[in-house]
């Protein structure tokens, strides 16, 4: 099913030099900021568990993105917002049932500099772009027609879960999905890997590709720090910029 949706993408020529450098990154968190989902699936949920005139407390966008960041609970998100521990629970799981469901995903939009360093990318030869996303094909189909970001993504530098894959957790279909990349796709001399989630920190690491960690996503710093990433940057063009400095393609890339 996928190989069929795959074939609306414009076919490129097939790169076999080994010479070349290849960048994997994740979509959600160095392509797409990702935070008014977030909040929207988040005040959603709040309404839904909460009772007729329960006194809760309405997180501001950037307290929930805060906690968010920090990798605190969804129910104990649930909590802090005045919810009973199990109104809390409820609140997580309506929360994952929702998250990545098509209504709330028209609120995402893409980082304008993430663009910017795509088009870049995309005019070098040196370069093997792919993207690795938890996201589902038809998760991923949409924003990248909507936002035109199929141009930057060779059909079969696109690896996702399938419409009907069962979903495991993210670092174990993430590190999955990369083994796939990697054994699928010619060698080249360098690969790197740039996400915003520890599950990309983890699947890189797994398969010896360097890893560089993104601020702009889904989790702060602190978080990232503890699954000890190469680099952490502030987002997809910092990330870009060190790739040049610091691999064997220096100054290629900007
Ligand atoms: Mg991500």
């Amino acid at each position: 099913m996928i190989r069929d949706s795959l074939q609306l993408f414009t076919k490129a020529p097939v790169h076999r030099d080994e010479s070349m450098l290849r960048i994997f990154t994740d979509f959600d968190g160095p392509i797409m900021d990702v935070s008014e989902r977030y909040y929207q699936v988040y005040l959603w949920c709040l309404k839904q568990c909460q009772q007729p005139h329960q006194a809760t407390k309405v997180l501001s966008k950037s307290e929930f993105w805060q906690l968010k960041r920090a990798f605190v609970r969804e129910s104990k998100i649930g909590q802090i917002s005045g919810l009973t521990p199990e109104q809390g629970r409820k609140f997580a799981l309506l929360r994952r049932e929702n998250i990545h469901s098509l209504p709330y995903l028209v609120y995402d939009r893409p980082i304008p500099s993430a663009v910017a360093t795509l088009e870049r990318l995309q005019d070098s030869d040196d370069v093997d772009l792919g993207v690795i996303t938890m996201r589902r094909w038809r998760e991923l189909e949409i924003p990248l027609e909507q936002n035109r970001l199929k141009r930057f993504f060779r059909c079969d530098r696109c690896y996702c879960l399938q419409n009907d894959d069962p979903k495991n957790t993210d670092t174990e279909d993430k590190t999955r999905l990369m083994k796939r990349a990697l054994t699928e796709l010619p060698p080249v001399r360098e690969t790197w890997m740039i996400g915003d989630t520890e599950a990309d920190i983890v699947a890189a690491k797994t398969h010896d590709v360097r890893a560089i960690a993104v601020l702009s996503g889904i989790r702060d710093r602190d978080r990232l720090q503890q699954f000890e990433p190469d680099y952490i940057v502030q987002d997809l063009a910092a990330a870009v910029a060190l790739i040049s400095e610091r691999s064997t393609f220096s100054k290629l890339l900007l």
